[in-house]
């Protein structure tokens, strides 16, 4: 059975609205004038973009494709983050390697990779979901403000080009890539 919450009482002045509705106005006007005219003013304001404020450790900004060694993404393009992107503002184009590639049958590559960062709602739902630490969201960076859509689709080039906050564009997390000496061995056609 629920709880029965009273009513809470209100005075005539409260109720009337008007009185209370000049008392915010009075707060505002005192707050404006402070605020416009005196250095000793309340609001921690930050004169953007001069100024800019430091986000958090964990800030979630705009994302970035992690590299191999070889520059090369370290996506291969299992769509796990484009599946649970809430906002389905993932569009990847997977690709194959080629036959004499010792990645060939064992994994792919994303030709294309685009992320509507319009659309995004930054849950980091992608890079949670992603087997590879292939997607990151720790650039430390938000969304430029643009008149144009076209500026927030963010390709493979882009996501790319944009270092982590300690300026790396690899991982610290070590994988095994097939034809890395530390690699065990197994692919699609020799069984796992
Ligand atoms: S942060 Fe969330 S909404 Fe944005 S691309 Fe990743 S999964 Fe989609
Ligand atoms: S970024 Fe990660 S989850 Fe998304 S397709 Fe690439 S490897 Fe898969």
């Amino acid at each position: 059975m629920g709880k029965l919450v009273k009513r809470p009482t209100a005075t005539i002045a409260e109720q009337a609205y008007v009185p209370e509705i000049a008392r915010g106005l009075g707060v505002t006007i005192r707050r404006f004038f402070k605020n416009t005219f005196t250095e000793d003013n309340e609001i921690d304001t930050v004169c953007y973009p001069e100024e800019q404020r430091v986000y958090p450790e964990r800030f979630r900004g705009i994302h970035r494709l992690t590299h191999r060694i070889d520059g090369s993404p370290r996506c291969v393009a299992c769509l796990c983050c484009s599946t649970a992107c809430p906002a389905q503002c993932i569009h990847i184009e997977p690709g194959e390697y080629e036959p004499d590639d010792p990645k060939y049958g064992y994994e792919r590559f994303p030709k294309a990779f685009v992320i509507d960062e319009l659309r995004c709602i930054f849950c980091g739902f992608c890079v949670e979901a992603c087997p590879c630490d292939a997607i990151r969201m720790d650039t430390g960076l938000h969304m430029p403000p643009s008149t144009s859509r076209d500026h927030f689709l963010y390709d493979k080039e882009t996501l790319m080009s944009l270092p982590g906050r300690d300026g790396s564009h690899e991982t610290a997390n070590p994988r095994h890539e097939p034809g890395d000496p530390t690699h065990p061995g197994i692919d699609r056609e020799r069984g796992h």
